[in-house]
Order: C-alpha cells, then sequence, then structure tokens
C-alpha cells in the first residue's frame, strides 16, 4: 500500500512588494485579496519517495528550484533532491520571484524566505505520510477558459482530480488539475492574489478539510474568462464555481491500483530559432517608447549579435511521477494546449495530470502552427521572462512532448 502525506503552509509576501506577471504595473502592491499558499504532496511506497509541491506563484526559476530541492531532501529522509517536483500555478497576482524576470523589481529576502517555507511544506507533508489509497477522476467543463489567440483554434477543457484517503476513509490529500491562465485579475490589481487558481484551491480546501494543490495544464494559449479586471467577486465566483465543478466529479472516482511509485525524468535541449536582422535590435534599442527592459534586453543582444542565443547551455527538465496508471507531468515553462491534447491522446491507459512551470520557468513553448502564426507568446515574451536573446524554436516544444509521452509510458 502507498503511503501519502500532505501540509499547506500559508506563503503570502509582504504587503509593498512588487506583483509578476504584468509589465504595464507602475507601482507595488496595495493589498491583499486572497493569501497564497504552497501545498506539497509525499508519495511513498517504501522504497521510492517523490513529492509534488505546488504553489500560489507566476513561476520559480531554475537555481530557486534547486534550493528548494535540495533544502527538503535534507530534511527528509529517503527523499532525493531529484525526486521532488515544484510547480507554480502562474497566478498574475502574486510577487515577482522569478530571477529571470528582466526589468522587475525583486525582494530577495523574501524570495529567500520562500525558499524556505516551500522546503518546509514538504517536510511537514513527509513528516504525514500514512497508509492511502489514491483515486482520480477528470470530465470536460465548459465556460471557465477559452483560446486567447484565437477562439476557433483548440481550447481544452479538462478538469481532473487525484485524491488520497487513509485507512479510516478521511481524505487526506487533493489535486486539481485545469488548464488556464490565471490572468483574470490584469494589470490595474494592485492586491496579492491567487486569481482563480487561488480560489478553487482554497474553496475545495475549505470543503474537504485537506490540502489540496492546484496544477495548472498546458495554458500556453488559454486563458480563463471572462476578464475580470479588477471585479474580485468575479473571480471568487469563478473559482468556486470550478470547485463545484470538480466536488461533482468527486461522484465518479475510481480507484488508482497502484502499489509502487516511480520518478522518472529527462534534461530535454533548448534549441532557438535565427537572430532577428540586427537593425530591429538596434532600433528597439533606440525607441524610447519601449520600456526599459525591452531597451535592456536590445542592447544585450546587439552588443553579441550574432552571439549565442544564450549563455551557458539552456536545458528544461521534463518530470514524471508515476504510481500505476496516474502519471503526473511536470514541464518546465508553459505550453501550448494542443501539445497537451497531444500528450493525454497518446497515453490512452493513463490518468494524466499536467504541472506547467514545474521545475524552472523557461516561458512559452508554441507549436509549429503557433511558430508560423507569431504572436505575443512566441515572439516577444521572452524579451522579458527568460535569460534568452532569440526566441525558442518549435522543435523544442516537440522534444518535451517527445520526453513527457516516453516517461509516462
Ligand atoms: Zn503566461
Amino acid at each position: 500500500m502507498l503511503q501519502i502525506g500532505a501540509d499547506t503552509t500559508d506563503i503570502t509576501p509582504p504587503v509593498g512588494i512588487w506583483q509578476a506577471g504584468f509589465s504595464s504595473r507602475e507601482e507595488p502592491s496595495q493589498g491583499i485579496h486572497i493569501p497564497l499558499y504552497s501545498r506539497a504532496f509525499v508519495f511513498t511506497d517504501g522504497k521510492r519517495c517523490t513529492a509534488l509541491s505546488t504553489n500560489d506563484l507566476v513561476g520559480l526559476s531554475r537555481p530557486e528550484i534547486l534550493k528548494i530541492r535540495k533544502a527538503a531532501a535534507a530534511q527528509c529522509e529517503g527523499l532525493d533532491e531529484s525526486d521532488i517536483m515544484i510547480a507554480c500555478t502562474h497566478t498574475h497576482g502574486g510577487p515577482a520571484v522569478s530571477t529571470y524576470l528582466r526589468g522587475q523589481a525583486k525582494d530577495f529576502h523574501y524570495i529567500q524566505r520562500l525558499c524556505g517555507m516551500i522546503a518546509d511544506t514538504i517536510s511537514e507533508a513527509h513528516k504525514s505520510v500514512q497508509p492511502a489509497s489514491p483515486y482520480c477522476a477528470a470530465t470536460e467543463v465548459e465556460g471557465f477558459n477559452h483560446n486567447r489567440r484565437n477562439d476557433k483554434q483548440y481550447c481544452d477543457k479538462r478538469l481532473a482530480w487525484l485524491e488520497a484517503k487513509n485507512e479510516a476513509g478521511d481524505l487526506i490529500a487533493g489535486i486539481v488539475n485545469f488548464t488556464a491562465h490565471p490572468t483574470m485579475l490584469t494589470g490595474e490589481n494592485y492586491l496579492i492574489s491567487g486569481d482563480y487558481a487561488g480560489v478553487l484551491a482554497q474553496e475545495l480546501e475549505r470543503q474537504l478539510s485537506a490540502p489540496v494543490g492546484m496544477i495548472n495544464g498546458c495554458h500556453g494559449n488559454i486563458n480563463a474568462c471572462p476578464r475580470a479586471h479588477t471585479d474580485y467577486a468575479l473571480v471568487e465566483d469563478h473559482g468556486r464555481r470550478l470547485a463545484a465543478e470538480t466536488l461533482k466529479l468527486r461522484d465518479a472516482l475510481q480507484a488508482v491500483d497502484a502499489d509502487r511509485v516511480e520518478v522518472r525524468s529527462r534534461i530535454v535541449e533548448l534549441t532557438f530559432g535565427p537572430p532577428r536582422p540586427k537593425a530591429l535590435y538596434e532600433q528597439l534599442a533606440a525607441d524610447e517608447d519601449q520600456p526599459d527592459f525591452v531597451r535592456d534586453w536590445a542592447r544585450d543582444v546587439m552588443e553579441k549579435y550574432p552571439g549565442d542565443p544564450v549563455d551557458g547551455t539552456e536545458q528544461g527538465e521534463v518530470m514524471v511521477i508515476s504510481m500505476g496508471p496516474v502519471a503526473i507531468v511536470g514541464i518546465p515553462g508553459h505550453v501550448f494546449a494542443e501539445i497537451g491534447r497531444d500528450i493525454i491522446a497518446a497515453l490512452p491507459e493513463k490518468c494524466v495530470f499536467i504541472a506547467n512551470h514545474a521545475n524552472d520557468y523557461l516561458g512559452y513553448f508554441g507549436t509549429r502552427q503557433g511558430h508560423e502564426e507569431g504572436g505575443y507568446e512566441v515572439e516577444f515574451a521572452y524579451r522579458f521572462n527568460s535569460s534568452f536573446r532569440w526566441a525558442l524554436d518549435a522543435d523544442t516544444t516537440y522534444r518535451i512532448q517527445d520526453a513527457a509521452i516516453a516517461l509516462s509510458e
């Protein structure tokens, strides 16, 4: 029988910290809409032990991930650093914590404290393991998200749920998986918030009296809808309605036949498209209407032109936690929804959960079609949310997809 443990910690930053997700913000945070949480789930079969950490944050960069893993593993006997998956919901209402973000004021004192809190949450979950049985279910729900690039293109409507009950039959942990940018609250919002994803997890925790983590699927081109701007009641309603759909799913739970825990990872090489003509960077660097971080980025590219797309070798880690038919896939950025659809379709025997922004914060992984069409995700976002000089190519995306499928089989 598996042993499972879970824990929740409040990681709400101090008011006055800068929020991340919208470069248009001109002031630091002014208050709190809802608290932010880190949750941890530990699964062990007595031999192999693994942890999944879910966080109400925009995304954590690799150096912080490695620190957290190291600190957590040091506190947890039998848990290897490399068997810890750390994922973020990608809320755009939380603090600036990715150290890759250009032009963004960061509170390094908070980031350091945060790493400790996330590691401690994993440790608490590890201490709480008890014999438990997992159950899962999945459905599709309408009216919660849309394809933000083109409403006629694919949108992932899947809502999936994984829970664990102890031998007394009490629920001890839940993981909800839905696909949509937590960007109902926009750049005009100056209150710390987990957006709809935060409300969803908190509402489920309130109703089920157990830690519940939210993992966000392949949401590179998917937004929650409608936009709420600063209508907090609308965000709360959205999260609660999605929680109600999740609770309905519990009528269709299937027992997960699993007595072993497996963890597999693959380091995927990131490759880049060609640099753009030098004149473009010169023009951007000189354009006073561009934000400072774009001009700095353009200057950096120009100075080294054509040079390399990034300093050092750039890699991404794809990780899969498997328990019988359940596969929890971690991807180090956000991927277009079509890729998530194809991963799930390639694994018909599995109940698949996908966590984007897991173990790194590498930006967007677009489909081939998305790269051909261009747009914000594939042409612009990396200029401020990564250390890349050029944009990633589409081949990288399919390397990630192949890894996710191969590691889940
Ligand atoms: Zn995003």
